[in-house]
C-alpha cells in the first residue's frame, strides 16, 4: 500500500472504521481482511487448465476466445461471503485484497509486462443506476493502481438489461451471452493489444468468452481474464 493511501485509510477509518469484508468484525485501518479469514478462504489450490480457468478442462469441448484464465478461490463459504461484499455493499477492501494476489500470479508468469489495457466485464446501465458501481471494474481499479497500466470501462457493453444471467440455464447463458455484449464506440484501438479482463466471479465462463470474442474480433491479440472467485467445483464434487 502507498504511503498516501495509508494516510488518506488512517483518517477514513476515523469516522468509518475498518470492517473485513468476509465476517464484518473491526480490523486496523491498514487491512483489507482479518487474519482468521485471511486463513480460512477456500483458495484453489488444485491444478486448473490454465487457458480456459477450469478443473474440467473445457477446451476441446468450445471455442474459447480468451488466452489464459486465472482465478483464486471457491466461490463458497466466506468466499462468497467476501463476493457478496463486493457486489452488494461495495467493500472493495475485498477486490484490493485479491488484486494483489492477481499482480503476483501475472507477474510470476511473465504476463503482467505485456498487458496493454485493464478492462472489465460491464454491467446493464440499469444495474450501474442502482447499485452506483460495478464490481468487476472495481476489482479491475485496484488491479491498476497497483501495476500502474490503465484500466478502462469504455471498451464493452453490456446491452440487454432484462436477462438475469444467474437465472438462465447453462445453455441459454451461452447462446445469449454472446449477443448480450457489443464493442464500445469509446474503445480506443485494440490492434496487437494484449488486454487484461477482469470479473468477480467465473460461473461457466460464456460472459467472460462473450466479451473476449468481442475484444479479439476488435484486433486485440491476446485476451487474458482474471477472477477472484470460480465457482467450478470439479475437484471437490465430482472425484
Ligand atoms: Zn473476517
Ligand atoms: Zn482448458
Amino acid at each position: 500500500m502507498k504511503w498516501t493511501s495509508r494516510i488518506y485509510k488512517f483518517f477514513i477509518d476515523i469516522l468509518y472504521p475498518n470492517r473485513c469484508p468476509v465476517c464484518d468484525s473491526f480490523i486496523g485501518y491498514d487491512k483489507l481482511i482479518c487474519e482468521k479469514c485471511i486463513t480460512q478462504l477456500p483458495y484453489i489450490e488444485e491444478e486448473y487448465c490454465i487457458k480456459c480457468g477450469k478443473h474440467g478442462c473445457i477446451c476441446g469441448k468450445h471455442k474459447i476466445y480468451y488466452d489464459k484464465c486465472l482465478s483464486f478461490i471457491y466461490y463458497e463459504g466466506k468466499g462468497k461471503d467476501g463476493i457478496m461484499n463486493l457486489k452488494l455493499k461495495c467493500g472493495v477492501n475485498f477486490a484490493e485484497y485479491f488484486a494483489e494476489k492477481v499482480v503476483t500470479a501475472l507477474d510470476e508468469r511473465g504476463l503482467l509486462s505485456q498487458i496493454d489495457f485493464i478492462t472489465a466485464t460491464p454491467t446493464t446501465k440499469d444495474k450501474l443506476q442502482e447499485r452506483g458501481y460495478n464490481q468487476a471494474f472495481e476489482f479491475a481499479k485496484h488491479i491498476s493502481k497497483l501495476c500502474d497500466i490503465k484500466a478502462s470501462e469504455n471498451f464493452l457493453v453490456k446491452t440487454d438489461s432484462e436477462l438475469n444471467q444467474h437465472e438462465l440455464s447453462s445453455a441459454e447463458r451461452k447462446s445469449r451471452s454472446f449477443k448480450a455484449y457489443t464493442l464500445s464506440s469509446k474503445a480506443p484501438s485494440l490492434s496487437g493489444k494484449t488486454i487484461l479482463l477482469c470479473d468477480d466471479v467465473i460461473t461457466t465462463g460464456s460472459t467472460l468468452n462473450a466479451c473476449a470474442k468481442i475484444l479479439k474480433k476488435a484486433g486485440a491479440e491476446r485476451v487474458i481474464c482474471v477472477a477472484i472467485a470460480n465457482t467450478n467445483h470439479y475437484s471437490k464434487n465430482k472425484k
